[in-house]
C-alpha cells in the first residue's frame, strides 16, 4: 500500500493527468508528470514535471527513480523505453501494448469471446481492395496506432473510394460500418487483488468522431446489453492482469454488443463519475494503483448528463454556473478548434 506522501508518476500531461493528480492530492499523494509538451495542463496541478520525449531513456530513468508507482493517462506512448519501469507500472505494459494497436486489441477481445466489427489489417492498396471486397462497404479505414478523437480515420463508401484513397505510411485496419442503435462504454476498476467494480454505463453520443455527450441512465437498446459487455470487459481485465481503470467502448446493435475499442485508462465517458458517483474514476484509479481498497462505484443521482466543451465553446462556459445542476470543469488549455477544453456535468438527485 502506497503510504501518504508517496509519489505517483503519470506519463502524459493532458486533462486526464490533471484530474488524476487532483484525485491523488486528495489522498495525500504527490504527483509528478512526464510529458513532451511545454504547456501541460496536468503539470500545472502536480508537484513536479519532466518535459522530455517519451524516447529519452535518461529523463525517463530520473523520473522513474523519483516515483513510487507509475501510471499513464495517454496510450500512444512508445513502449520501447519502458521495460525498465515495468514492475512499477499500472496498468501493466501488456495492457498498454494491447490497447495502443487496434489490430491487437480486436484480436485480444476476440480471444476472450468478444465480437468486434468485421476487420482486416491493411498495409497496401491491394490489401485494402481485398478487405473491402471481403467485408463490404461502407466501412472505416483507421490507422492501427496513434489515432484519437476521430483522427486517422477515413470513411469508405465504395470499392472505388478505396481505390482513390492515399494510404498513410503506417499499418491500418479496415472495419465494416456497424449499424448501431446507440454507443455506450463499460468503465471498470480492477484492484491489485483482482477485485472488479463497474460504474453504470453511460450512453455516449459522438459528433465528428469526438465524444460530445454522456448520458445516464442509458436506456433503450443499451440497457439489455450492459451485462454481456461487462462480462467481456471483465475477461479483458482479468486476461491482462489489469490494475486500474479500464474503459471498453461498445456499439449497441440489434444483434447485441459489438466491441469497438478499449482505453487502458480513465476515460472521457467517465467524467460524470466526479459528481455523479460515490467514487470517481480518477479516485478509484489512484486507489487501485496505490493498493488501497476500492471505493463504491454506485451512481448517486437519478439522471446525469456530461457535455464536452470543444474549442471556443469553453469561452462562454462560465454562464452554465447559474444552473444549480451544473458542475463546470475547465482544463486550462489554449483554445483550438476541435480541442477538448473542458466539460460540464449536470446531476439531478
Ligand atoms: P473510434 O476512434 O474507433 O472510437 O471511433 C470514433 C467514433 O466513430 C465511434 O465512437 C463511432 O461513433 C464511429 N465509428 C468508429 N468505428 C465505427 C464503425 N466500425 N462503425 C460505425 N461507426 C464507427
Amino acid at each position: 500500500m502506497l503510504q501518504p506522501g508517496g509519489t505517483i508518476g503519470i506519463l502524459g500531461g493532458g486533462q486526464l493527468g490533471r484530474m488524476l493528480a487532483m484525485a491523488a492530492a486528495q489522498l495525500g499523494y504527490r504527483t509528478q508528470i512526464y510529458t513532451p509538451e511545454r504547456d501541460s495542463v496536468a503539470a500545472e496541478v502536480a508537484a513536479e514535471a519532466t518535459i522530455a520525449p517519451f524516447t529519452d531513456p535518461l529523463a525517463l530513468g530520473r523520473f522513474a527513480s523519483a516515483c513510487d508507482v507509475l501510471t499513464f493517462e495517454f496510450e500512444n506512448i512508445p513502449t520501447g523505453q519502458l521495460a525498465f519501469l515495468a514492475d512499477r507500472l499500472a496498468p501493466n505494459l501488456r495492457a498498454l501494448e494491447t490497447a495502443q494497436d487496434r489490430v491487437k486489441e480486436k484480436r485480444f477481445a476476440e480471444s476472450v469471446g468478444g465480437r468486434p466489427a468485421p476487420f482486416a489489417p491493411v498495409e497496401s492498396a491491394e490489401e485494402l481492395a481485398r478487405a473491402v471486397e471481403r467485408i463490404g462497404a461502407p466501412g472505416i479505414l483507421k490507422t492501427a496506432r496513434d489515432g484519437y478523437d476521430g483522427k486517422g480515420q477515413w470513411r469508405i463508401e465504395s470499392a472505388r473510394d478505396a481505390e482513390a484513397i492515399r494510404l498513410p505510411h503506417t499499418t491500418c485496419v479496415y472495419e465494416g460500418f456497424v449499424q448501431f442503435e446507440a454507443e455506450f462504454s463499460v468503465i471498470l476498476v480492477r484492484s491489485l487483488e483482482g477485485e472488479v467494480r463497474f460504474w453504470d454505463s453511460p450512453e455516449n453520443r459522438h459528433v465528428d468522431g469526438i465524444l460530445a455527450q454522456s448520458l445516464l441512465p442509458a436506456g433503450g437498446a443499451i440497457a439489455g446489453q450492459v451485462e454481456p459487455a461487462r462480462a467481456l470487459a471483465r475477461q479483458i481485465a482479468d486476461g491482462l492482469g489489469y490494475v486500474g481503470v479500464l474503459t471498453c467502448e461498445f456499439f449497441a446493435t440489434a444483434q447485441g454488443p459489438v466491441f469497438n475499442e478499449m482505453a487502458p485508462r480513465v476515460h472521457n465517458s467517465g467524467h460524470w463519475t466526479i459528481e455523479g458517483a460515490a467514487t470517481s474514476q480518477f479516485e478509484n484509479h489512484i486507489r487501485a494503483i496505490a493498493g488501497l481498497p476500492l471505493g463504491d462505484t454506485a451512481t448517486t443521482a437519478s439522471r446525469v448528463q456530461m457535455d464536452n466543451l470543444i474549442g471556443d465553446a469553453a469561452l462562454s462556459a462560465q454562464g452554465v454556473l447559474a444552473d444549480p445542476a451544473a458542475h463546470l470543469h475547465l482544463y486550462g488549455k489554449q483554445v483550438r478548434e476541435g480541442r477538448k477544453m473542458g466539460h460540464v456535468t449536470r446531476v439531478w438527485r
